[in-house]
């Protein structure tokens, strides 16, 4: 349903009246659109955004971490377009002090499933790769 007065924001699902931004097409209150838009690239490591969940059946939180091919930004942005079709649909980007050229993939909660259908260690590994990263650390935890 096209109601140009009833447009809900993405992330924090308020009903927008005006002053709606976009992202990829998709429609962001005032604030939220701000957030999105300055935290484009790699947040910051206490990142904890509100989680969806991919798939049906047991969740997995799966953490990357990437070395090698700097911390940037515009790298971390170029990455996750890859995988993400709206911004930090699949995954997001944040900061790792351990990580002196790189820094950490946080998946959202996905089935292995899901993680194996829509993402794939090979797509995945290339991907990085391409960019002149290297996978250094994988970390699979159970949701509970
Ligand atoms: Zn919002």
């Amino acid at each position: 349903m096209k109601n140009k007065n009833m447009l809900i924001c993405e992330d924090c699902g308020k009903n927008i009246s005006e002053n709606a931004g976009y992202i990829d097409g998709y429609p962001y209150c005032a604030e939220c659109y701000r957030h999105n838009m300055n935290y484009n690239g790699i947040h910051d490591e206490g990142y904890r955004p509100k989680p969806v969940f991919f798939g049906k059946g047991e969740y997995y939180k799966i953490t990357v971490d990437i070395d090698g091919g700097g911390f940037l930004d515009t790298k971390a942005e170029m990455l996750l377009s890859a995988f993400n079709k709206k911004r930090g649909e699949h995954m997001y980007a944040v900061q790792n002090e351990k990580l002196k050229k790189g820094f950490s993939l946080v998946f959202s909660p996905m089935t292995l499933c899901y993680f194996d259908k829509n993402i794939g260690w090979k797509k995945l590994k290339k991907t990085v790769f391409d960019m002149g990263y290297r996978i250094i650390n994988v970390n699979i935890s159970a949701v509970k």
